[in-house]
């Protein structure tokens, strides 16, 4: 009676754990649907046949459980994320990790505690013949199953974003071939600053209820209410933004900063974005044509944080120089975690249960002053000027574990500030058009009067409305079909 106690108990568990292994992979792998949890089972019991299949099936699970944590958070496997593996920074890297601490991390525990007992099931004793039918089904259902074709996309992302930036560390060697180059400067600096992570929608500029734009509410100047990024992420977005690109493809050579070099303008980069290595990023890659270069992580990029602001402390002296320039500022914005962006920046907010939440509607509070300070230092240099700025690209917010995120499904993941101050510009004016920012060039060539065979200079006064779309990672989607997401407020 005892026995049969026992052997029952041990049944149930296995049984459990079958049914954990079943639904966590495709669950958290984002291949969820009633098709795989089926096909997951079947894999597993047909490979309980022999030693070999099984535990080959069970090695396998175990290699993808490690994707447990970020699948379950952002879903299928893409480029995007191999690339920001191997492109991100180890503080970067740390940030990440941070979101996988509670329900992810469990899961993956379960999903390895369950592997375990799965090799602890005993072989189903049948004889030869039913044994070779059943690996020779086992393998019919694995042929063009979700964990095979997980492994071949990561392999081939992995050969992949081996190769892209091989082509950028050549391609920042390949000079521009921008032709008929003729300046006719209006502003004696430009000074382009390149926001990050920055959702419009959480800007009480464009109607967000809580006002962490004081300034820019008011600010003199042209203010952009329909302006979309081109990607969801940097990598993607800023040389689809900077340089000449269809969407898919891009000459990362001709971009904006070798065009001010062309017309004859002094040009300048400072970043407080992480120097990984000297061409390790597109935005690298662009900023590396700049006549001088400031990188504030440069030699220390693992570790030490750099406030914004302090980028600020170089530009009065470059604005003094007497020479046409071009200055492009790069900021880490409010990228996640936004908490680490404040940097000492008083948190006002207290919108969501979220922290982090709170620090992002913070972060965007300090890129009011930011940009106040910015437009205050270059007042008073006396000389003229026109200040660009957008953010690289949107973000994902709301309510769940990992509150502050990138994605590229919604429109908040596109849909980004942007607006241009002016020492002639003295009121608030507001634009509605729909502009994409792969016409960022033909805005930029317009405020620095230079024109080129490339790119036509374009007021945005003259844009028309047009169908936009932008680069999800994969493909060229139109941005009205993404869905709208609900604003924290
Ligand atoms: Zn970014």
């Amino acid at each position: 009676m005892l026995q049969i106690k026992k052997t029952t108990r041990i049944s149930f568990y296995n049984i459990i754990a079958l049914l954990c292994i079943t639904f966590i992979m495709p669950i958290c792998l984002g291949y969820k649907n009633t098709g795989n949890y089926f096909l997951t089972l079947a894999i597993l019991l047909l490979a309980n046949v022999t030693k070999p299949s099984k535990y080959t099936v069970a090695f396998i699970f175990f290699i993808l459980s490690f994707y447990i944590p970020t699948g379950f958070q952002f879903g299928r496997l893409n480029y995007g994320f191999i690339i920001s593996a191997i492109e991100t920074d180890s503080h970067e890297t740390r940030e990440f990790l941070r979101g996988f601490i509670g329900l992810p991390l469990v899961l993956l525990f379960v999903c390895w505690l369950s592997l375990y007992r799965y090799l602890a099931i005993p072989l189903f004793k049948i004889n030869k013949k039913y044994r070779y039918l059943c690996l020779a089904l086992l393998i019919g259902v694995s042929i063009n199953s979700y964990p095979k074709r997980m492994i071949k996309d990561a392999v081939s992302y992995i050969f992949q974003s081996k190769k892209d930036l091989t082509t950028l560390k050549n391609e920042a060697f390949i000079p521009d071939t921008f032709s008929n180059v003729t300046a006719n400067p209006k502003y004696n600096n430009i000074i382009v600053v390149v926001g990050e992570s920055v959702a419009a929608n959480y800007l009480s500029l464009y109607g967000y209820p809580h006002d962490d734009t004081p300034w820019l509410r008011n600010a003199p100047g042209v203010f952009l209410e329909n302006y979309i990024s081109t990607a969801p992420n940097t990598f993607l977005s800023l040389p689809r933004t900077l340089a000449i690109s269809n969407g898919k493809e891009t000459s990362v050579n001709n971009n904006v900063v070798a065009l001010a070099n062309r017309a004859g303008y002094d040009t300048y980069w400072i970043s407080n974005q992480g120097f990984v290595g000297e061409y390790d990023t597109p935005s690298t890659v662009i900023a590396m044509r700049a006549n001088h270069r400031y990188f504030l992580k440069s030699g220390d990029y693992n570790s030490k944080l750099v406030d914004d602001f302090s980028m600020l402390d170089l530009l009065p002296n470059i604005l003094k120089k007497p020479e046409n320039k071009v200055i492009f500022i790069h900021m880490i914005g409010s990228h996640p975690d936004p908490c680490k962006r404040l940097m000492g920046y008083p948190q006002r907010f207290s919108v969501s249960g979220k922290k982090s939440v709170n620090c992002y509607i913070s972060s965007i509070n300090k890129l009011d002053d930011f940009i106040h300070r910015a437009y205050n230092i270059a007042k008073e240099n006396q000389k003229s000027f026109a200040m660009i700025y957008f953010s690289d690209h949107g973000m994902s917010i709301d309510n769940s574990d990992r509150p502050v995120r990138h994605g590229n499904a919604e429109k908040q993941n596109y849909h980004v500030p942007f607006f241009i101050l002016t020492n002639d510009v003295n009121k608030h004016i507001e634009i509605d058009t729909s502009i994409s920012a792969y016409q960022f060039a033909n805005i930029f060539s317009f405020l620095s009067g230079i024109s080129s065979q490339q790119i036509k200079p374009t007021s945005v006064f003259d844009m028309k409305s047009q169908k936009i779309e932008v680069f999800n990672g994969g493909n060229m989607v139109d941005y009205q079909d993404l869905s709208s997401s609900i604003i924290i407020h």
